[in-house]
């Protein structure tokens, strides 16, 4: 019998390079290890909306016709009310992430170069490098001043309010980036729902700019997957080309449209997690100001060790380690209720606050 190596081979050999995505300890498996319920753990490390979906969404998941493919049109539509933009300007996917890798099956091959400036959102460089491109990483703190002549150069990687940060970028910014480059960027805004302006109407003035939403962050819908993007017509169409036909499932579509028919609940959401988010960083001089659902802050100790000890005490967070460019004294945290945001406060200042 022939073994694994015999078609391992067959595996292209660019992939052999690439690291598993990370997002922080799983919460089902620190439950089980610290050996308690899931309910009773204080999850911050994944910016999820704390108090989840409006209630219609439940009801939107009792009445579908299961049997059938879905019909993505009512969702794509409740997409162009609350976007001002019209269907052949949108497309959505099974969260951000596909969104992020489509596009870069468009536009990316081997040898290409991906501009990526750090630390941000991991998935960017994982995403180029899937396609055999290469990710070129800048540092943020050197503003986005380019190098518009980097051969190669496809995509621009830009996130605001930017994970794990928290800080916006400018409007002036973003034209610069914009106009200097060939390249097609990618405006990631996750978290605008937190932050002031968005910048998505650039779109209708720059033929290579595509801005990524996701309803995971405001809308409390993570475990839905739902992602879409604001692209220039002439884009959507070269992506509904390559992407899956039917990869969002009906009851994440039902849930979406749901959810963009309940614009209350999510500015309550939102109303509540900016005011809590703030209340956490008046408590933290070693914050910085977040225009997210998070905070990112400059420990005193390693944050990979007071994110274990965190963790020992029931609180996941997100140790910034593996985000390129981060160092090993920054976490993140997602801002949660507020009686799990006290947790959180007391059980740091207690760990990190301890002198040397
Ligand atoms: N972009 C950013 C900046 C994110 O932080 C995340 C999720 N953490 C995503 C995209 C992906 O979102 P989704 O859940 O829609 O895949």
């Amino acid at each position: 019998m022939r073994d694994q190596a015999d078609f391992a081979k067959n595996v292209i050999a660019f992939l052999s390079h690439l690291d598993e995505d990370e997002a922080g300890p799983d919460p089902h498996q620190a439950a089980m290890r610290l050996g308690i319920p899931l309910k009773d753990l204080i999850v911050l490390s994944r910016n999820e909306n704390p108090y989840g979906p409006s209630p219609a969404v439940g009801a939107a998941l009792q009445d579908g016709l299961f049997h059938r493919y879905p019909d993505s049109r009512p969702f794509l539509e409740a997409l162009a009310g609350y976007t001002g933009f019209s269907p052949e300007w949108l497309v959505a996917g099974a969260g951000m992430d596909e969104i992020i890798s489509t596009i870069c099956r468009i536009f990316l091959g081997p040898g290409d170069r991906a501009l990526i400036p750090v630390p941000t959102y991991n998935y960017y460089a994982l995403a180029a490098g899937l396609c055999g491109a290469r990710p070129e990483y800048q540092t943020r703190a050197e503003s986005f001043a380019l190098h518009p002549h980097l051969p190669g150069l496809k995509m621009v990687f830009l996130c605001s309010p930017n994970n794990p940060t928290g800080e916006t970028l400018s409007e002036d910014s973003v034209r610069s980036v914009l106009e200097e480059t060939d390249a097609i960027v990618f405006l990631d805004e996750a978290y605008i729902e937190f932050a002031g302006k968005s910048l998505v109407g650039l779109v209708r003035e720059y033929q290579n700019l595509v801005v990524g939403r996701t309803l995971s962050k405001a809308f409390g819908l993570a475990g839905m997957r739902l992602g879409y993007a604001i692209a220039p017509p002439w884009i959507a169409e070269q992506y509904r080309r390559v992407a899956p036909m039917f990869s969002i499932s009906s009851p994440s579509l039902a849930a979406g449209t749901a959810a963009l028919a309940d614009l209350e609940w999510k500015k309550e959401c939102v109303r509540r997690i900016v005011s809590e988010r703030e209340r956490m960083r008046e408590k933290l001089p070693c914050a910085l100001p977040s225009q997210g659902n998070f905070l990112f802050l400059k420990t005193r100790h390693k944050s990979k060790a007071l994110a274990e000890q965190l963790l020992c005490r029931g609180i996941i967070v997100r140790d910034c380690s593996s985000f390129h460019g981060c160092g090993e004294r920054c976490l993140r945290v997602t801002v949660g209720r507020r009686e799990e945001n006290d947790s959180f406060l007391e059980a740091l200042e207690i760990l990190d606050g301890k002198k040397d």
